[in-house]
């Protein structure tokens, strides 16, 4: 997994654009800083599927003032939880789209993002991290770090995000904080202690005990509203103490205020303890831990006093733009509410009434009436209605200041637009997008829901950027491709759903690359000399891997031409030549990876040669230079990981095997389950949930991400060349 994430952060290679001050950068800005600044929070919650991140954005919410009665995920009542808005997600139980809502605690204003878990919508993950300034690690006390686990806390990390975790379920049988504290040190290398120690366990727990202030916290009422505070259990005494001494001694290390106190054997005050984790928290150097059940009702308040001890307000963090005049140069945005707006767009919704467009202000004020500006495409909008959502409801503003999270409301635009007020030219950097590994050809049953169908294609590209869609130019199907099965099974599904539109799904097709292994010549004369007015041009040259550092997997053309034998005019034919013939291996059809073409020589003739010809000749030469150079088919390679109880091991592993796939590691995760990390070939893990499901007896979980494309054995490739060649074949004009 953690390969896994390295690979993909290669080929993405942009750049974190948010990080904490240094504590000194930020007290010294915060004499400019608005009050209102200070009492807010952006914050994400995220996690594991299942961990129970929805059922704690509920508590949050009701806690916070937005909802008067809590519902719970798939809950008997049939409301469902608030933040799972959309009726699929209600159904299915899981959180697709991420949901912005707003909430009051003490006198701070936090906005929550509810973000998926399931891997095939890491995009969504990646998007709350840009906008959010923190957040909640939400672990199973039971499970412990999961795989999904891993990758959001690859992803906080490469934000730069400071964030909280919390412990739940802890009322479960074998629920116990101490497996994912010590999961969290060694899995993730994250300083990660303790807060709070609980009273009781599994279904005898009742509270927790606040260890820096010492005291136990109960939380009566129907739904744990009621607080209500007593001295520590005389048996849990000693822990506390001793997991106070734990969080202290960590806390030096990596805080030297604190360290000092403690290396004179001081005792440090409350306030110096509390100081100290908000310092180490962000600055990203400790994570403090706290603990409950979400759906029993306790924990949550103490998370939420966390969140406005520990965690930064949008004045903490850096936020930087490129600046579009000048070179892209990097530009700290200022937060202050009088400087000139500069916006990013986040998240596309469809509503009732248009887009729906989810903001987060970096900087200046935005108004409703006012004109802003679409960096990307350099037109200026008037922006019509402003409003603060909820989950699915909406409040009308006047207006947000920097900061802020708010949607916008009549203004067209796509996922990731800068918005400004005209005077600036800057963009927020572009959220990390990785190419979509999966295809499926797919039309709407009735060609009376064409237009259904294409309106909702469009939308969910304007929303997503790792779905795309495009036109088979062989026989005119509909593909679209995304980042796995699950994936696109819930495009086609909302399809049906949202646009009242059934659709026939054809077979997963996996994308493949080509890549060259050796370096070869060409020699290539294109001419037609025979009537009228012919065609001639000569390429000479070489193709060679392309062997670069940072892994870019780009294709480079080099013009090396010292003669004029081929007159300049005709090198940007040449090129588009080349660029044509990459796009279009000749084995499978799909785009050529890491070629680098130099041109040295060439020959033209006085009144035959025209851009065609030297097109024609680009295509040419590469064609008879790829079959010498030793080419190979790439397929989309997976990190795997599977989580079963650990009787299912020899079963598992034999069908990885099956499937081709090579075993990383398996380790025993101490609660009667085994994790295992293997690398498998896309194509062989069709159906394979379902194949897990019947093997584990539904006790299976597995995730996978995108690792690298990786060469298939040449029998392999045969196959996968000779089922391209009979399209072809099918369609003589190719
Ligand atoms: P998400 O996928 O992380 O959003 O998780 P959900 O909030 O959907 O929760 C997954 C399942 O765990 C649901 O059936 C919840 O009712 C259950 N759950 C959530 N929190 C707790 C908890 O504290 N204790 C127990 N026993 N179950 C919980």
């Amino acid at each position: 997994m953690l390969r896994s994430m390295r690979s993909l952060t290669a080929a993405a290679r942009v750049p974190a654009v948010s990080a904490v001050t240094p504590l000194s950068a930020a007290l010294r800005r915060n004499a400019t800083v608005a009050p209102y600044m200070k009492k807010m929070r952006n914050i994400g919650v995220s996690a594991h599927i299942d961990s129970g991140k929805t059922t704690l954005s509920e508590r949050l919410l009701f806690h916070g003032g937005r909802i008067s009665a809590i519902h719970d995920v798939k809950g008997r009542d049939g409301v469902g939880a608030k933040m799972d808005s959309m009726e699929l997600e209600r159904e299915k139980g899981i959180t697709i789209q991420s949901a912005a809502s707003q909430i009051h605690w003490k006198d701070y204003t936090m906005n929550l993002i509810d973000t998926p878990g399931h891997v095939d919508f890491t995009v969504e993950v990646e998007r709350a991290m840009r906008v959010l300034d923190a957040a909640i690690l939400v672990l199973c006390s039971v499970a412990g770090v999961q795989s999904q686990s891993i990758t959001v806390d690859r992803q906080m990390k490469r934000y730069n995000v400071p964030r909280v975790a919390f412990i739940n379920k802890l009322d479960r049988i074998g629920g116990n904080p101490w497996k994912p504290i010590s999961d969290m040190r060694s899995m993730l290398q994250l300083n990660a202690a303790a807060v709070q120690v609980p009273i009781g366990a599994e279904s005898g727990f009742k509270a927790v005990v606040d260890i820096i202030k010492r005291e136990s916290i109960y939380f009566d009422g129907a739904s744990g509203e009621v607080l209500r505070y007593e001295p520590i259990p005389e048996d849990l005494k000693d822990l506390v103490e001793e997991k106070r001494a734990e969080l202290i001694e960590r806390l030096s290390e990596v805080d030297e205020e604190l360290g000092e106190i403690f290396l004179n054997d001081e005792v440090p005050s409350v306030e110096q303890i509390k100081a100290a984790i908000r310092r180490a928290t962000l600055a990203n150097k400790f994570v403090p831990v706290f603990m409950g059940t979400a759906f029993k009702n306790k924990g949550v308040q103490p998370l939420m006093d966390g969140i406005v001890d520990y965690l930064p307000s949008p004045d903490e963090v850096n936020n930087v733009a490129l600046d579009a005049d000048k070179d892209e140069e990097k530009v700290i945005l200022s937060h202050e509410e009088k400087k000139p707006l500069v916006a990013l767009a986040f998240k596309l919704e469809e509503s009732r009434f248009g887009q729906l467009t989810y903001v987060r202000i970096y900087q200046g004020t935005i108004k409703k009436g006012d004109t802003i500006f679409n960096v990307s495409t350099k037109k200026k909008v008037k922006l019509p209605r402003l409003v603060r959502m909820h989950a699915n409801e909406m409040q009308d503003v006047t207006e947000a200041k920097a900061g802020d999270i708010v949607a916008l409301f009549g203004v067209d635009c796509h996922s990731g637009t800068t918005f400004t007020d005209g005077t600036l030219n800057y963009t927020l950097s572009p959220m990390r997008v990785a190419d979509p590994v999966i295809s499926l050809a797919v039309r709407p049953k009735l060609p009376a829901d064409s237009a259904k169908f294409n309106k909702a294609l469009t939308r969910f590209v304007k929303e997503d950027p790792t779905f795309r869609v495009h036109t088979d130019q062989e026989n005119g199907e509909t593909i679209i491709s995304g980042m796995g099965e699950l994936h696109l099974d819930i495009y086609c599904e909302r399809i049906r759903r949202e646009y009242d539109c059934e659709v026939v799904i054809g077979f997963p097709q996996v994308n493949y690359r080509e890549a060259i292994t050796s370096k070869a010549e060409f020699n290539y004369l294109h001419k037609k000399q025979s009537g009228g007015s012919g065609q001639f041009g000569r390429v000479i040259g070489t193709i060679e891997p392309l062997h670069s550092e940072d892994g870019k997997k780009d294709n480079e053309f080099v013009n090396a031409l010292s003669g004029n034998n081929i007159p300049p005019e005709f090198v940007p034919a040449i090129t588009k030549g080349f660029e044509e013939a990459f796009n279009k291996g000749p084995q499978t059809g799909c785009p050529l990876q890491g070629v680098k073409v130099t041109l040295t020589d060439g020959a033209s003739h006085a009144v035959d040669s025209n851009e065609l010809a030297f097109r024609l000749a680009a295509i040419g030469a590469f064609k008879q230079a790829y079959a010498k150079a030793n080419p190979v088919v790439l397929e989309p390679c997976m990190s795997v990981q599977i989580e079963i109880p650990e009787e299912f091991q020899g079963t598992v592993v034999g069908e990885i095997t099956r499937r081709k796939g090579s075993i990383v590691n398996v380790d025993s995760r101490g609660d009667g389950y085994c994790v295992i990390d293997a690398e498998v070939a896309l194509a062989k893990m069709f159906g394979y949930s379902t194949d897990l499901r019947s093997a584990t007896q539904g006790k299976g979980e597995f995730t996978m991400t995108y690792k690298e494309h990786a060469p298939m054995t040449q029998e392999e490739a045969a196959v996968v060349s000779k089922a391209y060649q009979a399209t072809l074949r099918a369609d003589p004009d190719e």
